[in-house]
């Protein structure tokens, strides 16, 4: 948008109303998504790999790994570009609260087919490929941090999260049918948003890990399977519909879920009730055939938190009460995950560390949050070629919300402001003053933890800071 003056203006609540006598023009940048999909460039690129491919060909005999993993990251990048899925990321037409930016512009025809074509057809493969044997190698190493998610695709992360539940003998123990489960996982992939960070694959991620740290710390002898189960069905469900807006934004944007949820954790509280309205459906209920021992055991220490939740449940209050009670307990540990209560869960752990008791409910409770809340930001435990990407999709999605509220004219988060935060400077911060206190809690109770979550974090935090100094260095020895 340019004013009379031919100066392209910023569009924000500050801008004066247009009038006869000084009025702006707008002018169409892009139009037609069929150009933005066949650039040149694209082609250019794919022209060249093609080219660089037959000449690797020629001189080594067949098609090095990471030939075709550039090649599969090019297709993907190429699939996107020609979707128009992503438009719903840069605000154009997603129905998530920012209405106001839909209504200028036009929408695409059918959206929602593709998006549900693709999804069907992750269905069709999940299922088709769901009663393979998973091979032993894959099932030990998806019990430890090093697991690397950007090898599998969507709907092989769903055949592993299916191992994972009958790994722990979830379907035996709590009477799950294979079809209810298979149905309610699809459900939970179908309810992650197409958005940098959080989406499905961090949903798996989040998941995998508190898979492998069950494994590790041997919590199948320490807890009941309920507990296990809750654990991990949080792990799955922590960020269900997350719109790719923090908290902060949503309060200081006055977002539909701000408003309903009295700005207390909005977004957990909306990841939980997405939850609830998945078990709510027959089909995905896994909850549906629970006995009345797990019931009772499930029940026990949460009625204090009904009133928290009584919002959310409303819209499953046809489910039976005991029903109504587990999903409390899973709510419970999804609403942990909201950072602004991180200090006081982890207090609440370090008062207890040194006395604790896996048989003292109180105890337990809180056991399962941490380990909930260190599954949720666990990337830096993994290895640098796994964590880094992670890291860059963060940012992206950070990045996307402080231009935002620098439209709006809203207060931004030093932490996500382009101009002020750097891959290093956030890596360095949060690992010193989130995750080690976290982790290093976590494994005074299981010291065997030590080299599979604290020091790879250790690692990472010196290979961020030699990257700070080194940008510093350089910034010092340019400056004139
Ligand atoms: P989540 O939103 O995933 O439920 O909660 C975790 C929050 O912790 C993220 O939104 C993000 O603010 C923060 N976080 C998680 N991992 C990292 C990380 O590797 N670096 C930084 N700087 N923040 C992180
Ligand atoms: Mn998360």
């Amino acid at each position: 948008m340019y004013n009379r003056e031919g100066t392209v203006v910023k569009i924000s609540p500050r801008l004066e109303a247009n009038s006869k006598e000084s009025y702006y023009r707008l002018e169409v940048v892009a139009s037609d998504l069929q150009t933005v999909a066949k650039s040149s460039e694209l082609d250019n690129m794919e022209h060249r790999l093609h080219h660089l491919e037959s000449k690797v060909n020629q001189d080594v005999g067949k098609t090095p790994d990471i030939m075709s993993e550039l090649k599969s990251h090019v297709e993907s990048f190429k699939r996107k570009l020609e979707s128009v899925e992503h438009l719903s990321w840069i605000g154009l037409f997603k129905d998530d609260g920012e209405q106001h930016l839909a209504k200028f512009t036009p929408k695409p025809k059918t959206p929602q087919l593709s998006v549900q074509e693709e999804r069907q057809q992750v269905r069709r493969k999940f299922l088709n490929i769901s009663s393979l044997q998973v091979t032993e190698d894959v099932r030990e190493l998806l019990k430890t941090p090093t697991f690397d998610n950007w090898q599998w695709e969507e709907a092989e992360m769903l055949v592993l999260l299916q191992v994972m539940y009958t790994s722990l003998d979830f379907l035996s123990a709590l009477n799950i049918e294979l079809e209810v489960l298979q149905n309610f996982l699809f459900e939970v992939y179908c309810h992650y948003n197409n958005i940098p960070f959080h989406n499905f694959q961090h949903c798996f991620c989040v998941t995998q890990m508190m898979y492998g740290l069950i494994w590790l710390t041997d919590l199948r002898n320490k807890l009941g399977r309920t507990d296990l189960f809750i654990m991990l069905t949080s792990a799955l469900c922590h960020d269900l519909d997350h719109p790719g807006y923090n908290n902060v934004y949503q309060i200081n944007a006055q977002t539909d879920l701000a408003l309903r949820y009295n700005d207390i954790s909005p977004l957990e509280n909306h990841h939980c009730a997405i939850a609830f309205g998945i078990l709510a459906k027959p089909e995905c209920n896994i909850l549906k055939n629970l006995s009345s021992e797990q019931y009772k055991h499930i029940r026990g220490g949460m009625i204090k938190y009904f009133s928290v939740f009584s919002i959310c449940c409303v819209s499953v209050l046809h489910l039976l009460s005991h029903e109504l009670l587990s999903l409390l307990s899973l709510g419970r540990c999804i609403l942990a995950t909201d950072m602004a209560r991180h200090n006081e869960i982890l207090n609440k752990f370090k008062s207890i560390q040194s006395v604790f008791d896996f048989t003292n409910k109180d105890h337990k409770e809180v056991l399962m949050k941490i380990m909930v809340k260190v599954s949720d930001i666990s990337n830096e435990a993994r290895p640098m070629a796994v964590a880094e990407p992670w890291l860059d999709c963060l940012l992206q999605e950070f990045f996307h919300q402080s231009d935002t509220e620098k439209q709006k004219g809203l207060p931004v988060s030093p932490f996500m402001d382009r101009d002020k935060v750097s891959k290093p400077s956030s890596q360095t911060n949060f690992i010193r003053f989130v995750l080690l206190p976290l982790f290093s809690e976590l494994t005074k109770l299981f010291p065997c933890l030590e080299q599979h979550i604290l020091e790879p974090v250790r690692r990472a935090l010196e290979y961020y800071s030699d990257m700070e100094k080194a940008s510093k260095d350089e910034e010092a020895t340019t400056k004139p």
